[in-house]
């Protein structure tokens, strides 16, 4: 599944459903809505767990969403009965596990703890026609001992339960490449979910599924912004914490930065102020920039697919932007890159 939030522009959704993701994460009725009208046939699966009742009501009955996720025995209830008691129901139990493997922490809103889980994994399954359970480690796991400690738990929880699980969906947080973060190669998450998976009391015909979000698109857009004005080592950008680059400015996330035209200056540490009057709009950084950027100059900053331009708001009437699509490699790839599969990429010019 490709987890809509982090990049709901219709055009990277027809892109992925091109390239062979069939399911889509959703988490709101007007994600369903807009998967669903971009993708008639699609397979949508509601995996927030904690949902208003008219939009369960319209997922299921208007968009053909039969997927849904819950932590508790209150949401259990509701999605039955928001469904008319529907029998053809997956519904997937979502545990907390912890975040510690991750750069951004997902574990204190939802999941039933690994106490709660037995008693509502009976009741969903009762009144599931396919049992799945769910987590979510995190988002930016930096190793695969995040998806190995949580399955161990999920593991525990099933044995406890004594259930038929039909489904185990290991969830998104999956990483990507940001300058002063290495993460663990892909393939070794796979490798040790696979092996966990294999190790669990569950059936042959129980499936595997992940919600990917970060790892599917980030490496599909850039922001190109300008400066406005340099004060020393702070550079004045039209672009910020109320637009494409919330997480620079509110969890001190670095992007990889490029200065367009060419400067052989000393590369230099930069911070970033955005355009609102807002002391906030700041972005610590550091970039690394060549010594000469000036007003006027151009910078793409890179890797913004995942939650950029998904976060953009209008504060300060700051929102004008232009998306042109491009087909150049992104600044930096998790997947081996060969030339007959280029990149698609977005670049967004404020
Ligand atoms: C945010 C979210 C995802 C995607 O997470 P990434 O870290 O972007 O992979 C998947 N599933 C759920 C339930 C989420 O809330």
């Amino acid at each position: 599944m490709y987890a809509v939030k982090a990049n709901p522009s219709p055009e990277i959704i027809r892109t992925l459903w091109d390239g062979g993701i069939t399911h889509f994460d959703v988490a709101s009725i007007n994600e369903v809505r807009l998967v669903r009208g971009l993708l008639p046939e699609a397979t949508l699966c509601f995996m927030h767990p904690v949902k208003a009742r008219e939009a369960i009501s319209e997922a299921y009955f208007e968009h053909g969403v039969r997927t849904f996720s819950l932590d508790s025995h209150e949401e259990l209830e509701k999605i039955v009965e928001a469904t008319g008691r529907a029998s053809d129901l997956t519904l997937c139990v979502r545990l907390r596990v912890s975040s510690a493997h991750s750069k951004l922490s997902l574990a204190s809103k939802f999941g039933a703890s690994i106490d709660e889980a037995p008693a509502l994994l009976l009741a969903a399954r009762q009144a599931a026609d396919a049992l799945g359970v769910c987590f979510h480690v995190g988002s930016q796991a930096m190793s695969p001992q995040a998806y190995i400690e949580a399955m161990t738990l999920v593991r525990a929880a099933i044995v406890q339960a004594g259930v038929t699980v039909d489904v185990v969906d290991v969830g998104g947080g999956f990483p990507s490449i940001y300058p002063g973060m290495d993460p663990a190669p892909m393939q070794m998450f796979f490798d040790s979910i696979h092996r966990a998976f294999e190790a669990m009391p569950i059936s042959y015909s129980a499936e595997l599924w992940c919600e990917p979000g970060r790892a599917l698109c980030a490496e599909y857009a850039s922001v190109l912004v300008r400066v406005e004005r340099r004060k020393g080592d702070v550079i004045y950008i039209n672009d910020g914490a109320y637009g494409s680059l919330f997480d620079a400015a509110h969890v001190a996330w670095r992007f990889p930065v490029n200065l367009l035209r060419g400067s052989t200056s000393a590369a230099t540490e930069f911070s970033f102020y955005g355009p609102t009057c807002d002391d906030m709009d700041y972005m610590a950084g550091p970039f690394v920039l060549p010594a000469d950027v000036k007003a006027g100059d151009y910078i793409e900053v890179g890797m913004l697919g995942a939650y950029g331009a998904a976060m953009r708001t209008a504060f300060n009437g700051f929102v004008n932007g232009e998306t042109v699509i491009v087909t150049d490699e992104p600044m930096a790839s998790a997947y081996a890159v060969t030339e007959s599969t280029p990149h698609s990429v977005t670049a967004i010019r404020n």
